[in-house]
């Protein structure tokens, strides 16, 4: 099997929010997908050992925030490589409740859908969950960001908990190395950082060295410090 296939389906990148027990959570996914249009229907494919899993069983309803191209990757980070149990996701950041009673985020989307429950179908690692959209609003003009996108021009890796993850070096895009400088990869996300692309998000130039970078640089993915990386050979 060619997983190549696999990877030439399209799919954006979205916040998916739910609530439970006076906790907020939200998730990157990129498995959303509109099934009906009367009523609208989205459906939403996520791990069951997530957090947002157990948000959604519980609170019967979740959100769907549409990110844009420029979203930072930290921001991305926040969400996708970071669990709801070990931190406030929601902290700082700019959201508002929906009628379903979940939390909707607003910093960096293009829209939302808020959605109850309206079923759910058991796909071994993950549920499928369906949702019927009781509000939808368009709250930003940049243009959603796609999958390839995320891959292709900001770099961005997979987490091992989602649907599309393809194995260790089975997610890596094309990878241009500085003629002298190193590149170092994140331990934690595998996150790559390219001297020759280095960090626009957060203002390092390319052609910096990583060993020129300030110790308080973060992996843009994932949020690591500085010392969890390691010296690609
Ligand atoms: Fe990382």
């Amino acid at each position: 099997m060619n997983r190549t296939a696999l990877q030439q389906c399209s799919y954006g990148v979205y916040i998916i929010s739910a609530q439970g027990s006076g906790k907020l959570n939200g998730q990157i996914a990129n498995t959303v997908c509109q099934v009906t249009s009367d009523p609208a229907t989205v459906s939403v494919c996520i791990n069951k050992q997530n957090l947002t899993h157990e948000l959604i069983s519980g609170s019967r309803a979740f959100s769907v925030s549409i990110l844009a191209e420029e979203t930072p990757m930290q921001f991305i980070g926040r969400f996708g490589f970071k669990s709801g149990r070990d931190t406030d996701k929601f902290e700082g950041i700019s959201y508002r409740m929906g009628p379903s009673k979940s939390p909707i985020v607003l910093d960096h989307a293009t829209s939302y859908m808020d959605c109850e429950l309206a079923g759910s179908m058991d796909a071994g690692t993950h549920t499928i969950f369906l949702g019927r959209v009781v509000d939808a609003e368009v709250v930003g003009d940049g243009r959603p960001m796609t999958y390839e996108h995320y891959h292709n021009v900001k770099g961005g890796k997979s987490p091992k908990t989602a649907p599309t993850y393809a194995g260790a070096g089975g997610d890596d895009t094309t990878e241009k190395k500085g003629e002298t400088m190193a590149s170092y990869k994140c331990n934690i996300c595998g996150y790559v950082y390219d001297p020759a692309e280095g960090d626009p998000d957060t203002g390092i130039g390319a052609g910096t060295a990583f060993e020129d970078l300030p110790y308080s640089w973060v992996c843009p993915t994932c949020g690591a410090a500085i010392t969890e990386f390691e010296k690609m050979a």
